[in-house]
C-alpha cells in the first residue's frame, strides 16, 4: 500500500497549508524525518473561530438524528479507511501495527457509532408544574464553540473521544493535535470537510505555546477540553480565568495496582505484562504502580521480571512487536533518566530492562524495578514509559493508604479470589476507574476522567455528552 500523507490543515471549509513555522514531524522508529507540517498562522486561527461562531447557529439547532447521521458516516469513513489510519498511526507513533489496526481502529469507530446512538436517546429531568400555573422545564443545550488540544499517545483515538460527543451534543469544535503526531489528524480533516457543514470542525496543527495558546486565549471560544499534563492544565485555567470558559481536563496518571496475596499469580502477571506496558507505557492509565502483599512479593517480582522481559519490540516483522518506541528521544532521555536515578538508590533494584535499545529509533526495554518505597520518585511520579516499580505492603490499610496517597487519581485496579476484599477495596480508591482482577478495560459506554490532577470531566459515555452541553431551565406562564 503507498501511504498517501496529507499536510493541509482544514480552516473552516477550506484546505489549505499552514502558514507558519514549519514542525518536523519525526517517524520514532528511526528518528528520522517522515516530512514537515507548517502550523497554523492566528489569521488561520481567527479564520477557524468565526466559521465555527458561524456554523454554530446552525449546527446546534440541528436535530439529533440530523447529528446521529453525521457521525455515522464519520465512522463509515473511517471503517473504511482503516488500513490508511492505522499505518499512518503505526508511522507517526511507531505503534505495531496490529495494535493501531486491530485494538485501536475498531474502537475509534466504536466511539463515533456510540455517540450516534447516544445522542438520540438521552434523558433528563421531568417538565412539571412547581409553580402553580407555570411550567417548568429542562434543556440540555451545546455548549458553543470548543477548542479541543490532543496529546500524542493516541492522536486519532483522543480526537475521537472530544470530537464525537461535542459533535453530537451541537457544538462547534476547534481541534488542535499534538505538534509530534498530526498526522492521522489531517487525514480526518479531509473527511469531516466532506460530511460536516462548513466550520462544524476546524483542524489547526501547531505547537502548545503558538498554535494551542493563541487557541485557548481567543474570546471567540467558550470552553477548552484538553487531554495532556497537568502542567498544560493548569496552563488550561487560567486562560479560562480571564473569560469563564468552561473546561474538561484530562490530565496525568500514576495507575495504583494492589495485588494481595490470594490473587491468581498467573493471572497477575499476564494483565501486567499486557496493561503496564501497553503503547510502550505511554497512557495514563498504564498499571505501573504496584502494591504487592507481603508472601505474592517475592513470587510476582520474579514472574513479572521473566514475563516483562519477552515483550516484543523492535523487531523487522512489525506483526511480532507487542509494543513500539518511545514517541520522541526527549521521551526517551526523560524516562531514561528516571530508570538512572532509580538504581542510585540502593534499596531499588532494576529486575529487567533498564536500558535503551537499538540506534536511531527511540526504544527502551521494558523494565520492572522492585523494592520500591513509598517515597520514592518511581512511585510518585508518572514516567509515562515501559517502566513498572512493585512495593510490598503490610496489610490491607496501608496498602490503600499508598494506593490513594498521589497526586493523582484517574484509574487503579484491585486484585484478589475475595470477592468482598474487593468490593471493599474499590470503594475506599480515590480513583475515577477501579478495576478488579483486569486493568485497562476501556468501553464506550462506560466513562473514563479522573479525580484530583487528573482532571474532571468525562471521556466517553453519556457523561461526555453532558460535559459538553448546559442545563437550561425554561418556565412557561399558564394564560
Ligand atoms: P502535553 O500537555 O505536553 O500536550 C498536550 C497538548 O497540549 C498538545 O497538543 C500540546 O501542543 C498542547 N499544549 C501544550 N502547551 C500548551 C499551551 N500552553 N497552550 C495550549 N496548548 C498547549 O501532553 P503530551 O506530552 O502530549 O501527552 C502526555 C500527557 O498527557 C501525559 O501527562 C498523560 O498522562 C496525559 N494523557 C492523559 C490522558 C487522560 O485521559 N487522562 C490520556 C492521554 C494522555
Amino acid at each position: 500500500m503507498t501511504l498517501h500523507i496529507d499536510t493541509e490543515m482544514l480552516v473552516g471549509d477550506r484546505l489549505e497549508k499552514g502558514e507558519e513555522a514549519k514542525e518536523k514531524v519525526l517517524n520514532p522508529r528511526t528518528g528520522r524525518l517522515i516530512l514537515d507540517v507548517a502550523e497554523a498562522s492566528t489569521d488561520q486561527i481567527d479564520r477557524a473561530v468565526a466559521a465555527a461562531r458561524k456554523a454554530f447557529n446552525g449546527w446546534s439547532m440541528t436535530t439529533p438524528s440530523e447529528r446521529s447521521a453525521a457521525l455515522h458516516r464519520i465512522a463509515d469513513a473511517i471503517e473504511g479507511h482503516a488500513d490508511g489510519f492505522a499505518a499512518l498511526e503505526a508511522l507517526n507513533c511507531g505503534k505495531p501495527i496490529n495494535a493501531a489496526r486491530n485494538d485501536e481502529i475498531p474502537a475509534i469507530v466504536d466511539c463515533f457509532r456510540f455517540f450516534a446512538g447516544a445522542v438520540r436517546n438521552q434523558h433528563g429531568a421531568i417538565a412539571g408544574e412547581y409553580l402553580a400555573g407555570h411550567t417548568s422545564m429542562i434543556r440540555r443545550d451545546a455548549v458553543g464553540v470548543v477548542a479541543s488540544i490532543a496529546p500524542w499517545n493516541y492522536p486519532l483515538m483522543m480526537m475521537a473521544w472530544k470530537l464525537a460527543p461535542a459533535i453530537g451534543a451541537g457544538n462547534c469544535i476547534i481541534f488542535k493535535p499534538s505538534e509530534q503526531t498530526p498526522l492521522s489528524a489531517l487525514k480526518l480533516a479531509r473527511v469531516l470537510a466532506e460530511i460536516l457543514p462548513v466550520g462544524v470542525v476546524s483542524v489547526l496543527p501547531g505547537r502548545g505555546e503558538t498554535v494551542g495558546n493563541y487557541l485557548i486565549n481567543h474570546p471567540g471560544v467558550d470552553m477548552i477540553s484538553l487531554t495532556g499534563d497537568v502542567a498544560t492544565g493548569k496552563k488550561m485555567l487560567q486562560a479560562a480565568s480571564k473569560s469563564v470558559k468552561r473546561t474538561h481536563l484530562e490530565l496525568g496518571g500514576k495507575a495504583p495496582v494492589v495485588v494481595f496475596d490470594d490473587a491468581d499469580l498467573a493471572e497477575v502477571v499476564d494483565g501486567l505484562r499486557a496493561f503496564g506496558y501497553y503503547n510502550a507505557g505511554q497512557d495514563c492509565t498504564a498499571a505501573c504502580r504496584i502494591y504487592a502483599g507481603k508472601k505474592i512479593y517475592d513470587r510476582l517480582v520474579a514472574d513479572l521480571s521473566a514475563a516483562v522481559s519477552t515483550i516484543q519490540l523492535g523487531n523487522a516483522d512489525d506483526t511480532t512487536n507487542e509494543i513500539g518506541p518511545l514517541i520522541s528521544l526527549r521521551q526517551r532521555d526523560r524516562v531514561a533518566s528516571f530508570v538512572e536515578r532509580a538504581r542510585e538508590q540502593p534499596h531499588l533494584s532494576v529486575t529487567t530492562g533498564g536500558t535503551v535499545m537499538g540506534e536511531g529509533g527511540f526504544y527502551y526495554r521494558p523494565t520492572v524495578i522492585a523494592g520500591a518505597r513509598q517515597e520514592d520518585e518511581i512511585v510518585r511520579r508518572e514516567v509515562f514509559g515501559p517502566v513498572v516499580s512493585i512495593t510490598p505492603f503490610a496489610d490491607v490499610d496501608q496498602a490503600v493508604a499508598w494506593a490513594n496517597d498521589s497526586d493523582y487519581g484517574l484509574a487503579s485496579s484491585v486484585w484478589t479470589r475475595d470477592v468482598g476484599r474487593a468490593m471493599a477495596t474499590a470503594a475506599r480508591l480515590r480513583y475515577g476507574c477501579t478495576w478488579i482482577n483486569t486493568h485497562f478495560m476501556l468501553v464506550n459506554e462506560m466513562p473514563h476522567g479522573g479525580l484530583k490532577q487528573s482532571g474532571y470531566g468525562k471521556d466517553m459515555s453519556a457523561y461526555a455528552l453532558e460535559d459538553y452541553s448546559v442545563v437550561r431551565h425554561v418556565m412557561v406562564k399558564h394564560g
